[in-house]
């Protein structure tokens, strides 16, 4: 047995399943998760030493590569004068500064420390604004696990088969409308039937958590137009695509503006960091201006800012990194397309390969995907040193460090596997 097997009974006697987060189990694929050592550019290397292609970089954050020695040393520097303060530092200001110069249509920014904390804060924002309870959100889509959004939720939620999840309340759920991605009439039949009770929208710009599903021609900018009619907030939630599609996240990406955003991962560069940012109008009505109460021991915490601003500023002066991780993502797509015949979906560097003769384009159609042959296909590439989501309803996330090399090694091993039936 090797160490990650005995990590994993180890795990089990004192942790639920073994890992602090579901996502990272193996439940989906069978088998023990690898216990993770450390990580390097694009390869992580297990316990056992075992060295993998990284294509889930920590979900999100590790748009650089592993180990930036650049984040690395701001993270030293500045643990050097302390780790938490619970007061105001510059280097917050920074942050909010920066935020607000590489999005454009973001005026003010409150930091949190996790996505879940940043779609929570920013919802009661929106129900604070306008005085409305009901939120419009779409099946499929994952935006974190606070209670009123675990209706039909994505990612983990999905995987396990508990996309309601137990423990909420009839209440909390109650004023989630559930609305289907991608389909604007479904939006807008909400908007009627609920007319002067719905404080926002929130969606995840490009579907994440369901696989890949990018909104389709018209989705988003019909969203702002309902939104715009019925007097309600569009959310974007950002946790994935902030600073992933472009410098400006999906606003600038899709051209459309949202009145809120929120973000998470690569605005952490590895530390626990999230963020909900919007135009000033709104965001001062958060705490201690305004009456949304919203607060945090940790948030804005000097070293998760330093990691944080070395990331930003990096890809500030880099921005040629955008069009670089795209045209790997496609290839990497075309590759898995060729062999493997699965329906491919791959916007800016986020890719899935779907185990289905059916496009995907919302909950329904991910949801008849083959999720035994996804764990075949898993385990092939995991014994070949390729790390991949152990769950059909992921992304892949592909980054800076991802080399050509580890790119025609993967479509290779990809090769090998063979097609949608091996
Ligand atoms: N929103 C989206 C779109 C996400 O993908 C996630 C996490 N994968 C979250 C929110 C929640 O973020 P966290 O796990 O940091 O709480």
């Amino acid at each position: 047995m090797g160490r990650s097997e005995k990590l994993y009974q180890r795990a089990r006697q004192v942790l639920p399943g073994g890992v602090n987060s579901p996502v990272r189990a193996f439940h989906a694929v069978g088998g023990a998760p690898r216990f993770m050592a450390r990580a390097a550019g694009d390869r992580i290397y297990d316990v056992d030493g075992k060295a993998y292609i990284d294509y889930i970089g920590s979900w999100g954050p590790m748009i650089l590569g592993h180990s930036d020695p650049v984040i690395l040393r701001a993270v030293q520097e500045t643990m050097q004068n302390g780790l938490s303060f619970g007061a105001a530092t510059e280097l917050e200001v920074q942050m909010a500064e920066l935020i607000c110069q590489l999005v454009e249509p973001v005026e003010m920014v409150r930091m949190v420390n996790s996505g879940t904390e940043a779609v929570m804060s920013a919802i009661r924002l929106a129900r604070g604004y306008t005085g409305r309870d009901k939120i419009i959100k779409f099946a499929g889509c994952y935006h974190g696990h606070c209670d009123s959004m675990l209706v039909k939720a994505g990612s983990g939620a999905l995987t396990t088969g508990n996309p309601d999840s137990s423990g909420v309340t009839a209440g909390a759920a109650q004023d989630t409308l559930l609305a289907n991605y991608n389909d604007l009439d479904s939006v807008a039949e909400l908007f009627a039937k609920n007319a002067g009770q719905v404080a926002a929208v929130i969606v995840e710009p490009v579907g994440a958590n369901m696989g890949v599903v990018g909104p389709a021609d018209g989705f988003l900018p019909g969203l702002r137009q309902l939104c715009d009619q019925y007097g309600a907030l569009l959310i974007f939630d950002e946790v994935i695509t902030g600073f992933r599609l472009a410098l400006g996240g999906a606003m600038a990406y899709f051209g459309v503006e949202a009145d809120l955003v929120t973000y998470g991962k690569i605005i952490g560069g590895g530390m626990p960091v999230g963020a909900y940012a919007g135009k000033r109008q709104v965001m001062e009505f958060v705490s201690p201006v305004g009456s949304v109460y919203q607060a945090g021991t940790l948030s804005g915490n000097p070293v998760a800012m330093a990691a944080g601003l070395a990331t930003l500023t990096q890809l500030r002066d880099r921005p040629q990194i955008y069009g670089e991780i795209e045209e790997k993502a496609r290839y990497l797509a075309a590759g898995i397309r060729r062999y493997t015949g699965c329906q491919v979906n791959q916007v800016g560097s986020l890719v899935c390969a779907f185990f289905s003769d059916v496009p995907v384009t919302d909950y329904d159609t991910a949801r008849q995907s083959d999720t035994t042959a996804y764990a075949r296909y898993f385990h092939f590439l995991l014994d070949r040193g390729i790390y991949i989501a152990p769950a059909q309803f992921e992304a892949m996330f592909v980054g800076a460090a991802h080399t050509q090399e580890d790119l025609d090694h993967t479509v290779e091993v990809i090769r090998q596997f063979g097609g949608i039936q091996a």
